[in-house]
């Protein structure tokens, strides 16, 4: 018999009113189109095409042949945490115990407990965020109840808040900062001066915390910006038991599939993440247990070299999307100097009509054409922030091939637009 849901089940309205991500719709689209046979590039998903490294796969593996098939403790075995601990020490500067570390299914579950945990619904609490920010930032606040204030940047100031719109976004009612550097949709990086900063704004505001979401920490590219280097504010001794450091396999070990992330804060007396593992028991519980000794093996020093190559070969993407989308006309863009992601500005083309006779009257009609018309799928900038209307996110995480092939696909889309019409043009 067919089960059917009753007209009358009562959606909660914070999740029915809340956008799916924009990210994981155009992604399945593609797969969707692709299985279908159709000769797609893709550059929508924020997702290495790089296989997992051979000495990770292999711990992962040895460790479920050895019997690591039961239960693990909620927020990750201790020799786990103690690695994780020890990398946020020696490579970020944070002074952390293992008792300060959860492991989460994915970064994307660090950010969602960490913003639950904050928030108190019915208060007004508002969350300060640096946009164009990850689609996902947004609904995750106000799915805790809480209020986005966005902090709008722009390709005149690469993309990058200033301490001074910081200082100017927060109210009694702010409770929390949250940073992303390298960026997610931007694929810039701050400098390390610039977000000590935007630090010294919240330092003497002790009841402001941080959320710093540094997951494509290692995707830097001082060969674009030379000196450019990654800074973690949990660092800074004036914030570090008020930080919440996010972090995880995904993008610099090439392994989104494993979903694993982890957070650490060193809250006095470890308040903070006792209240979050409590959390994290009533959802999750722990990671697949065999994953754990993975993670020690990625982060350990044997794994560097690999992690380098995937490294210069985004470095190198960076110049190449960079350069070619420069050619297109009407584009503008930043050039990338972190994790895999162009974000152009498509302003120009606003209000033309594609061959088919589209209207592209915002950056979400763009890109449903582009991928009707000429199999190019990019994310559209609406959900990334309203500054980020008139843009669109190229993920370069592809081959340089494929980065070729798909922006003279956009190249030639762009060139066969019609123009706009003149009642349609701006007084
Ligand atoms: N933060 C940012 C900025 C991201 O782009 C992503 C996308 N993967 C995540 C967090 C979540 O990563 P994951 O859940 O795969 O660890
Ligand atoms: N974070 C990646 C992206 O922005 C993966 C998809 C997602 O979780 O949003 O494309």
């Amino acid at each position: 018999m067919l089960f059917r849901y009753s007209a009358a089940m009562h959606i909660y309205s914070r999740i029915a009113e809340m956008k799916e991500s924009a990210t994981l719709a155009v992604g399945a689209r593609v797969a969707a189109l692709k299985a279908q046979g159709v000769d797609v590039v893709g550059f929508a998903m924020g997702e290495p095409d790089f296989d997992t490294p051979e000495n990770i796969k292999r711990a992962a593996i040895k460790a479920l042949e050895s019997g690591m098939t039961r239960y693990a403790p909620t927020a990750g075995d201790k020799p786990t945490r103690e690695a994780i601990a020890k990398k946020l020490r020696d490579e970020n500067g944070i002074q952390c115990r293992f008792e300060d570390v959860t492991i989460t299914v994915g970064a994307k579950h660090s950010v969602y407990m960490a913003l639950q945990a904050m928030i108190e619904p019915g208060r007004g609490d508002e969350v300060i965020l640096p946009t164009p920010a990850w689609v996902s930032y947004r609904p995750l606040i106000e799915l805790a109840g809480g209020v986005c204030v966005e902090v709008p940047g722009s390709i005149a100031n690469g993309f990058r808040a200033t301490p001074d719109q910081v200082a100017h976004a927060i109210t009694p009612k702010t409770i929390a900062i949250l940073l992303n550097s390298p960026s997610n949709p931007c694929g810039i990086v701050y400098p390390p001066t610039e977000l000590r900063a935007i630090v010294d704004v919240i330092a003497p505001r002790p009841k402001i915390a941080i959320i710093s979401d540094e997951i494509y920490e290692k995707l830097i590219y001082p060969e674009i910006a030379p000196g450019l280097a990654h800074w973690s504010p949990g660092s800074d001794a004036r914030v570090a038991d008020r930080t919440v450091t996010i972090n995880g396999m995904s993008k610099a070990f090439a392994m989104t599939g494993w979903r694993i992330g982890y957070m650490c804060c060193p809250s006095a007396n470890g308040h903070f993440m006792r209240e979050i593992v409590k959390l994290q028991g009533q959802m999750t519980n722990s990671i697949a247990s065999f994953f754990l000794p993975a993670i020690i093996e990625a982060l350990s020093p044997a794994t560097n070299p690999e992690v380098e190559r995937m490294r210069l070969a985004f470095a190198t993407r960076a110049k190449l999307t960079h350069r070619l989308l420069c050619a297109i006309p009407g584009f503008r863009d930043v050039q990338s100097t972190g994790a895999f992601y162009s974000f152009p500005n498509i302003g120009d083309l606003i209000g033309r009509t594609s061959p088919a006779g589209r209207i592209l009257d915002s950056a979400q009609a763009f890109s449903e054409a582009l991928l009707s018309e000429a199999h190019v799928a990019v994310v559209p900038g609406e959900d990334f922030g309203e500054c980020a209307r008139n843009h669109v996110r190229f993920s370069f995480a592809c081959s340089e091939a494929q980065i070729e092939k798909g922006i003279a696909r956009v190249d030639a889309f762009v060139r066969s637009l019609n123009p706009v019409a003149a009642s349609c043009q701006a007084s």
